[in-house]
């Protein structure tokens, strides 16, 4: 492609951008088309010869659009947000131009140097204390791989990466039920194995791991010979924004020489907010906490901020050569790829650095706190009509309800969901709360108004009138 093609073409990718974000609200939020439907339109033969760009943008637009679920709108109310701020993508278009490997600090000083300023600028926004250092890791799932890791090589005294796990007594790892899946994963992959995450009970209004239990399991497992390597804790659990009581969590792992790991992936973003806070309370000596400015935040996705008490313990878990134990980043040499599983690193501070300026601290604050106070009236307004259960309480903006109905409960609340969503002018997904379908509403898009939680009430009330009428 040459330079003037190039031009043209990037400056039409640009308006097609911001066209497309002006015209979302107009759109059905979940992708309105059946399996296969998308794929019956592509050719199966790759192409031989070289195509005209203008064919291939016309055939994006007819065949790949109308098979994208709109995570932007301001109506995307299902599992959590992806948001990705305006000005995070213009970031996105300047990194994506450059497109620089920057694993290393002298393979593109200035993302490494800007990723420690902004991380820091980020520790401090969520009120960390400043012995913990960041990271900017893809996702939270391999923020929590690398903990687990860190738990495993601890345990071991460092010997697991050169000996594996067969020559050493099973580790055990330990979490509420209320985790993410991305836990087990990392149980998984680490080669600790299902078996040894021991799933500690929840209890009480948050649905926190009952400590007692916690330590009662750390003491059976040490008797049986077994080896604690860690806890895994969260803050705003992903069906239904649970929060464990750190402060316990890490009384008892610290005591028994546990390393804790914090996943609040989703809920970290609140906590610009101080009044979030005490939601995880104790935090400042977790050993590792994970959250994602890609979710609530507004930074396009991938970007998870990994914050690590002790980075000696991930460097020395995942460095080949691990230079940079010898200066601690003093000499203001960080290779940020002795701290991450994957070698290649895009340039992803940067649209955290435009994001921050951008909207500044406060701008940010008022979203999250309109995005919580609009869920808890809409909560309000749904548990005052005697036709729906507000089934957990809104924790930050995540709240989960059922509408009475139907000879089965689960069945009919399903089908109000697929409803909702065929109908397409707001995006819902649903959980199993106690075993029991429940329906989840949060609120997190960043374009999202006041109006947009009423037209939700509006949909939910008349869909669930017209099912129960048929
Ligand atoms: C979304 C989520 C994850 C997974 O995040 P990725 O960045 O997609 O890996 C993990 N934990 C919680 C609590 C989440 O909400």
């Amino acid at each position: 492609m040459d330079e003037k093609t190039f031009g043209e073409w990037s400056l039409k990718a640009a308006e097609w951008g911001s066209a497309y974000r002006a015209s979302l609200r107009d759109r059905p939020v979940r992708a309105q088309t059946t399996p296969g439907a998308i794929a019956a339109q592509l050719p199966t033969k790759p192409p031989q010869t070289g195509e005209d760009m203008a064919a291939i943008f016309e055939d994006f637009e007819t065949i790949i659009l109308p098979g994208m679920t709109h995570w932007q709108h301001p109506r995307f109310f299902a599992y959590f947000p992806a948001n990705a701020a305006p000005v995070s993508v213009i970031a996105e278009y300047l990194v994506t131009a450059m497109a620089a490997q920057c694993m290393l600090w002298q393979t593109s000083p200035a993302a490494t140097e800007l990723e420690t300023r902004v991380l820091d600028w980020l520790r401090q926004a969520i009120g960390l204390p400043d012995g913990f250092s960041g990271v900017i890791q893809d996702s939270a799932s391999s923020a929590t791989l690398s903990a687990v890791l860190v738990m495993r090589e601890r345990a071991l005294n460092w010997k697991g990466n050169k000996q594996g796990l067969s020559a050493h007594a099973p580790l055990r790892i330990y979490s509420s039920d209320q985790v993410h899946t991305s836990i087990d994963r990392a149980i998984w992959v680490s080669g600790i194995g299902e078996e040894n995450l021991v799933r500690i009970p929840v209890a009480g209004p948050l649905q926190s791991m009952d400590c007692q239990a916690l330590e009662a399991a750390i003491l059976r497992d040490k008797a049986a010979g077994l080896l604690p390597a860690g806890v895994i804790a969260c803050t705003g659990g992903t069906s239904t924004g649970a929060c464990d009581d750190i402060a316990a969590v890490v009384r008892i792992a610290h005591k028994h020489g546990l390393y804790v790991h914090v996943d609040a992936a989703w809920a970290g973003s609140a906590m610009i907010c101080e009044e979030f806070r005490s939601l995880w309370a104790g935090v400042e000596e977790a050993d590792s906490v994970v959250f994602n400015p890609h979710k609530w935040l507004g930074a396009q996705f991938d970007c998870s901020a990994h914050f690590i008490r002790n980075p000696d313990d991930l460097v020395r878990t995942m460095a080949i050569q691990p230079e940079y134990l010898k200066t601690h980043g003093r000499d203001g040499i960080i290779n940020y790829s002795e701290w991450t599983i994957p070698l290649g690193r895009r340039f992803r501070a940067l649209k955290l650095w435009f994001l921050l300026r951008f909207h500044g601290l406060d701008g940010l604050k008022t979203m999250i706190r309109n995005h919580v106070s609009w869920a808890s009236r809409l909560a309000e307004r749904l548990g005052a009509n005697d036709d729906f259960e507000i089934v957990t309480a809104p924790r930050f903006s995540l709240f989960s309800f059922r509408h009475r109905g139907g000879a089965d409960s689960d069945a009919h609340n399903i089908a109000l969901v697929n409803a909702i969503n065929d109908d397409g002018r707001i995006y819902l997904t649903q959980t199993r709360v106690d075993g029991r379908v429940a329906i989840r509403f949060q609120a997190g898009q960043f374009d999202m108004t006041e109006a947009d939680a009423d037209v939700a009430f509006d949909v939910i009330t008349e869909i669930a009138v017209r099912m129960s009428n048929q």
